[in-house]
């Protein structure tokens, strides 16, 4: 079974979660002071299994989420699922609702990209993620999707992360780009507290000083936040550096790290994306990927069983 890091007892890390776990949290205003504690190994000392339509996130098994930025068309999406499948993926991603940081990019085709999802689901038995952005979003995709994704500019929703969680689909939670380990956990913790206990966590990268990267994958999270906490932890290299001939790199370090699984931006044609495509993998990269990662899983103790039909 993959082991969660120990820390000594006079690590920040061990106070930080027995502080939590009692209410005495350093970041904890007085009225804040039941801080968190279902997201804690306190409360749950075995790891906690996601299931995604017969797909087991965390434990032994290493899971990967690949698929485009954005459902383009339904041309675009059968050949990534089918690419997907056929390099072994186990979940495939699209979005259907993006938010931009230009109100004039590509914002995703909604409903209909969440039909085209289903169809893709059908074909390559890949189960679906989608990022959902309010409530209507929700409650369209969690008719279609079996995983709904929460995104870095949502991570502090409180609400949406309330109304996700209310649908009892499992969500994969990604870290706010300048969110702490603090705030990360205290967002999953609504979820829990909301009834689900579905939850991935994903680092995806924060903002640093990095001039060369999009934004700055943080590591140091992932060992950090398998010692906390019992929820399955995954990264997405992919915004995590904003650029393809960063991503299996950072995507193996992940593993190494002793991540759960990785998110991989795979587009059928990088070159012509309508979002993310300088850090999407080609099919043929992500397949070289897979591949690697399959070989590394072994000395980490992992296993990654390549699916798809
Ligand atoms: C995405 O996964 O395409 C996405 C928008 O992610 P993030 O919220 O991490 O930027
Ligand atoms: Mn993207």
């Amino acid at each position: 079974m993959p082991h969660s890091p120990k820390s000594r007892l006079t690590d920040p890390l061990t106070d930080l979660q027995a502080q939590a776990a009692t209410g005495q949290h350093y970041h904890s205003s007085p009225e804040g002071s039941l801080a968190y504690h279902r997201v804690l190994r306190r409360a749950h000392t075995a790891d906690t299994i996601v299931g995604v339509r017969g797909v087991a996130v965390g434990g032994q098994e290493l899971t990967v989420i690949a698929g485009p930025c954005a459902v383009e068309s339904a041309h675009q999406l059968m050949a990534a699922a089918e690419q997907a499948a056929a390099s072994g993926a186990h979940l495939l991603r699209g979005g259907a609702f993006k938010l931009r940081t230009s109100p004039y990019a590509f914002s995703g085709l909604g409903e209909a990209a969440l039909k085209m999802l289903s169809e893709a689901r059908r074909v390559s038995g890949l189960p679906i993620v989608t990022e959902v952005v309010d409530e209507e979003s929700v409650l369209l995709a969690a008719a279609h999707a079996d995983m709904l994704q929460i995104g870095t500019r949502n991570m502090h929703n409180y609400v949406l992360l309330k109304q996700a969680a209310a649908t009892g689909k499992p969500i994969l939670l990604k870290r706010g780009m300048s969110a702490t380990l603090d705030e990360f956990l205290h967002a999953a913790e609504y979820i829990l507290a909301a009834g689900n206990s579905q939850v991935v966590l994903c680092e995806r990268g924060i903002r640093t000083f990095s001039d060369f990267t999009r934004n700055t994958l943080d590591l140091n999270i992932v060992p950090a936040l398998k010692q906390i906490s019992h929820l399955p932890v995954i990264t997405d290299p992919s915004h995590g550096t904003g650029r393809s001939d960063l991503v299996p790199a950072m995507a193996k370090a992940s593993i190494a790290a002793g991540a759960d699984g990785v998110l991989i931006e795979m587009h059928p044609d990088p070159a012509k994306a309508l979002s993310d495509g300088y850090q999407s993998l080609d099919p043929e990269e992500f397949r070289e990927l897979v591949s690697d990662l399959a070989r590394i899983a072994p000395i980490v103790g992992r296993t990654l069983t390549l699916r798809g039909r």
